[in-house]
């Protein structure tokens, strides 16, 4: 998918009043205190660009599993709290348990050019994940147009993130545009060599990934829990390792389509138990003996791995190379994040657990790209039509 849709830019927005969907399921502590505001950090430049342009910014997104119904802990008043903080300027709270009601409708209708309301939390309505006509018309009732901005959504057909498109002219916000061009070029116009690391706990998770990126990459790496199986593929005993037995047919059949394109691991970090202080060595290929679970790469394997993405031109990784949540397993996923800090490539991150890993090593603003979206990024690497795109305009 290339940049072929309509952005904020593309539309006059002056006066008019625009109805954006924004990823602002932020994590609360207990009191209520937003613990990491990286997604409204992320939401700002879209709102800064509408304020600025004298729009009516109408803005909507979900928050946490609320499961359709009114729930005071799943509030959005501390977003708006802190949306007020940040731009400088009164975000007027919708406080609505329907989400669209009275208050959201007399806050909208006061509002002057360049104000800012937040509506409550669109799964308070159980239509939202439904995808149900009604509360998309009532979303739309109350604007001009439509913005999507909230890339972790975007794989979601709901109300506020395809329903409402029906009924408004819609176009992306700053941050789904630069998703879209990071993520899209890299995988489908990129700068090669273009070099994927696969990672992460399961194969069966990520087969669709594999199948899209082994087309069109120069160079696959498989690294993680999910090598084992392709160990086992090779006919090699992986002891306690994460395995898919289900899945060593089709590890078979990949090897056999990727040939040398594909990169796997050549030297293991072995424990005796899935804890950080269990007893551990470094074991080569085919060595992993019963009673032993592999929990990172080798020092070899990050060196086979480290020479492939140093030639590299554009790096997409998603999933890491051991279980980098402990410490002690955490070294080959830290030395392939210094590698694509230290190259001079576009270097694109995408999944949840990489992600953190990435900003676990300090080395998150070292990447060209960090994807926002970790179950969005993920079927965008499968190729998918992302339906909270595929319904705002094209150019
Ligand atoms: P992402 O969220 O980036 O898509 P995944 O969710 O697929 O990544 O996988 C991340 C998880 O994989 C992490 O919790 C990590 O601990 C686990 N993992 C990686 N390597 C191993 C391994 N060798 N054994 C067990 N778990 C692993
Ligand atoms: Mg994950």
């Amino acid at each position: 998918m290339t940049m072929n849709k309509k952005t904020i830019e593309d539309i006059d927005v002056s006066g008019k009043r625009v109805l954006v969907r924004c990823d602002f399921n932020v994590p609360l502590d207990a009191d209520g205190n937003i613990t990491d505001e990286n997604r409204i950090v992320g939401a700002m430049p879209t709102i800064k660009y509408l304020v600025d342009k004298g729009a009516k910014v109408i803005l909507c997104s979900h928050m946490g599993k609320p499961k359709g119904e009114p729930k005071k802990e799943f509030s959005l008043a501390p977003v708006a709290k802190r949306l007020s903080e940040k731009l400088g300027k009164e975000v007027v709270f919708a406080a609505d348990d329907n989400v669209v009601g009275e208050n959201a409708r007399k806050a909208v209708a006061e509002m002057k050019d360049g104000d800012v309301v937040l509506l409550e939390n669109t799964r308070f309505r159980a239509e939202e994940t439904k995808n149900v006509e009604t509360f998309s018309k009532e979303l739309a009732s109350l604007a001009d147009i439509f913005v999507n901005d909230a890339f972790g959504t975007a794989h979601r057909a709901h109300c506020s993130t395809v329903g409402v498109a029906s009924y408004l002219p819609a176009v992306c916000g700053y941050l789904i545009q630069k998703e879209i061009k990071f993520l899209g070029n890299a995988v489908n116009n990129p700068v090669r060599p273009l070099v994927a690391i696969l990672g992460g706990s399961k194969v069966s998770s990520k087969i669709s990934v594999i199948e899209n990126l082994l087309d069109k990459v120069d160079t696959l790496i498989i690294g993680g829990g999910m090598a084992y199986t392709f160990m086992a593929a090779k006919g090699y005993e992986v002891g306690d390792s994460l395995l898919e037995a289900d899945y060593i047919d089709y590890a078979k059949e990949m090897m056999a389509k990727a040939g040398s394109k594909l990169l796997l691991p050549i030297d293991t970090v072995v424990a005796r138990e899935f804890s950080n202080d269990a007893e551990s060595k470094i074991v080569g290929e085919g060595q992993i003996e019963k009673g032993w679970e592999g929990l990172d790469i080798g020092p070899k394997t990050v060196e086979l791995f480290s020479d492939a993405i140093r030639k590299a031109k554009t790096v997409v990784w998603n999933g890491p190379m051991g279980v980098f949540e402990m410490p002690n397993f955490a070294k080959g996923t830290n030395a392939i994040a210094k590698v694509l800090a230290e190259i001079d490539a576009t270097t694109v991150i995408g999944g949840g657990d990489s992600v953190a890993a990435v900003n676990q090593a300090g080395l998150g603003d070292k990447m060209t790209h960090i994807s926002t979206g970790g179950g969005a990024s993920l079927e965008f690497l499968e190729g998918k039509e992302l339906p909270g795109i595929a319904a705002l305009q094209d150019k």
